[in-house]
């Protein structure tokens, strides 16, 4: 394997970002700067999306987040558990990290990757509903000043399910803000799951299909597992839900990234729970088998590649 394609078989975002920062190893760092979610606020709906643990949910952190202190501790751990690393993009995941007036955006991410030390970007998740015109505008200028990447979350590409798992936007939606954040000059990441209920057999070559479709740099593929305390936990501790073992997770990512353009990064191709939480098997938490399992299927060989 070899060029964008790399030895995995599919384009990683290790490659993509020693790509975009060359000679430099570059690690995401994730902050939590207290937002709270349209999906669980109200504005949209309340409850949440039935996979998501928002059994840990709080309206905002009681004053202003600690983002040095985390940036501190976040490269502390980082250091120990890579061998190296040279700069790091502040990774602002937990729930909707644009659902916010835009004074406040502003106080938080204007010049933040000048303030905390060997930060060379930024990443933000966030949902299709939460980017609004004058919130657009803010991210381009913020694009300016920093790597920018934001992570849309689309999830499904039927309105139906969406609609099963309570998402709160439809995929209209999803392909309006993609509209309006096309050659915005910050990057875009894509965050779909596979294994849904009712999904249909073609969902992966449908899903890979939308994607390579779209201007997008990279995507997250997430597998449906039930955690503790959500919606689908409860369905499934109760036997009405089942959840893709590891050999279906690993088809179908398999057939998805067989779609993607060749400059399309993934990001991730399996989420994982910690134990606490997790109520369905575990094979999730194995990244690594995972990955190697992927490349096996793609490459047709017994053996995962060694790096
Ligand atoms: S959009 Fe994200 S944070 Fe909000 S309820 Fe859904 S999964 Fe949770």
């Amino acid at each position: 394997m070899c060029g964008n394609v790399g030895v995995w078989g599919y384009r990683s975002y290790r490659q993509h970002l020693e790509d975009r920062f060359p000679g430099r190893r570059i690690r995401k760092l994730c902050l939590q700067a207290g937002f709270t979610c349209p999906n669980l606020d109200g504005t949209v709906a309340r409850g949440g999306c039935a996979y998501c643990d928002n059994a840990a949910f709080a309206p905002g952190l009681e004053g202003p987040p600690d983002l040095a202190g985390q940036w501190d501790r976040g490269r502390a751990f980082l250091r120990r558990r890579h061998r190296r690393v040279d700069g790091f993009i502040a990774y602002f995941q937990a729930f909707t990290n644009t659902h916010a007036p835009l004074n406040r955006l502003r106080r938080l991410y204007d010049g933040v990757a000048d303030r905390l030390p060997q930060c060379v970007g930024l990443s933000l998740g966030t949902r299709p509903d939460a980017l609004p015109p004058a919130t657009v505008e803010f991210l381009t200028d913020l694009a300016r000043q920093t790597f920018l990447t934001v992570e849309i979350g689309l999830q499904s590409d039927r309105d139906d399910l969406l609609k099963a798992m309570n998402r709160g936007h439809d995929v209209a939606s999803f392909h309006d803000a993609m509209r309006r954040t096309d050659g915005r000059g910050f990057e875009r990441c894509v965050h779909v799951i596979l294994g849904l209920p009712g999904e249909g057999p073609d969902a992966p070559e449908r899903l890979g299909d939308l994607l390579a479709g779209l201007a997008v740099e990279s995507v997250k593929i997430h597998n449906l597992h039930a955690v503790r305390g959500t919606g689908w936990g409860r369905a499934f501790a109760a036997g009405h839900l089942a959840v893709p073992d590891r050999k279906a997770h690993v088809d179908a990512v398999h057939r998805l990234m067989a779609r993607l353009r060749p400059d399309q990064a993934v990001q991730r191709l399996v989420a994982d729970a910690p134990d606490r939480l997790l109520l369905s098997d575990s094979w999730c938490q194995d990244k690594r088998g995972v990955l190697e399992s992927v490349w096996r299927l793609a490459s047709g060989v017994p053996k995962g590649p060694c790096r």
